[in-house]
């Protein structure tokens, strides 16, 4: 089989005073995620569904939340290791698709830059990734600015040589 698809989600809350990590980027809020690691919600979405393609478990076996070599990580190094993981059964990335739900503020700015993160981690193109983002119409805790989500897809590619 030469072709798997991969999907992952992640939740964090949002709190007063805390950094907020998204795609590997720090962009500037009165709140951020809370979480073991920067709690970038993204990052750990697209962990999650590069092991799901593959059938690896999940971010938190991999990277267990009561680790404390894990405590306050930059969600880059999480992405790093988890690619190398792919690479290590012999795979690649066709192309990455995902959205991130969160009421304010607006990331379309960002994007470019955390396509930019993503892509450099990975060894693919920007054109490769693609981030969308939504509201929930100020539904749910989303609505309520209480937390954010993330979703990923992501297909892969056996290598050949
Ligand atoms: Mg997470």
């Amino acid at each position: 089989m030469s072709y798997r698809i991969g999907f992952g989600v992640d939740f964090h809350q949002l709190a007063e005073g805390r950094e907020l990590w998204l795609g590997g980027v720090l962009i500037p809020h009165h709140k951020g995620a809370l979480g073991h690691s920067d709690a970038d919600v993204l990052l750990h979405a697209l962990c999650d569904a590069l092991l799901g393609a593959l059938n690896l478990g999940d971010i938190g076996i991999h990277f267990p939340n009561t680790d404390p070599a894990y405590k306050g990580i930059d969600s880059k190094i999480l992405l790093q290791k988890t690619w190398e993981l792919v690479v290590a059964k012999g795979y690649g990335i066709v192309n990455i698709d995902s959205t991130v739900c969160l009421e304010a503020p607006k990331i379309k700015k960002y994007s470019a830059d955390m396509r930019s993160v993503m892509a450099g981690i990975l060894g693919i193109s920007e054109d490769d990734i693609s981030i969308k983002a939504t509201t929930t119409e100020q539904m749910g805790f989303v609505g309520r600015e209480e937390g954010l989500v993330a979703y990923a897809t992501v297909l892969l590619k056996a290598i050949s040589y």
